[in-house]
């Protein structure tokens, strides 16, 4: 079983914002900015690129919930997914960082020259 199915089924702890029948939202250990949360379907998805739509109707409502339950409707906030190996993803179940709290940077995501394709 996969870290966040365990998570899911409460045999590692995590700090929980929300939850509801379909989904988990709990605090990234390692956080990134002063609002550093994480948004997972309870099924397990290998990643968004797999994802059902259906699943995904219901995520972007439960994502809405998290930001608000975090006071960040109207301050903003960024939702990202890492997917596969050059998306950097680590945890092989789909999840969405929340992010949020302050001013967030937007910089180059790689060394290589990012006109260079073009
Ligand atoms: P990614 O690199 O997109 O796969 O993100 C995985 C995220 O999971 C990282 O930001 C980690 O800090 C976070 N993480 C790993 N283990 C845990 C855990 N036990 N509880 C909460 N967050 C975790
Ligand atoms: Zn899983």
């Amino acid at each position: 079983m996969c870290l966040f199915c365990k998570i899911v089924n409460k045999e590692i702890p995590s700090n929980i914002v929300a939850e509801n029948d379909d989904f988990l939202a709990f605090h990234d250990i390692n956080p990134k900015a002063p609002v550093h949360i994480l948004a997972i379907p309870k099924k397990h998805v290998d990643s968004f690129h797999e994802v059902d739509p259906t699943i995904m109707g219901g995520m972007t409502e439960f994502i809405k919930e998290v930001a608000e339950k975090m006071a960040m409707e109207n301050s903003g906030y960024r939702v990202i997914t890492n997917i596969g190996e050059n998306g950097g993803q680590e945890v092989k179940h789909l999840h969405f960082h929340v992010l949020g709290g302050a001013k967030l940077k937007w910089e180059h995501f790689s060394d290589s020259h990012p006109m260079e394709n073009f």
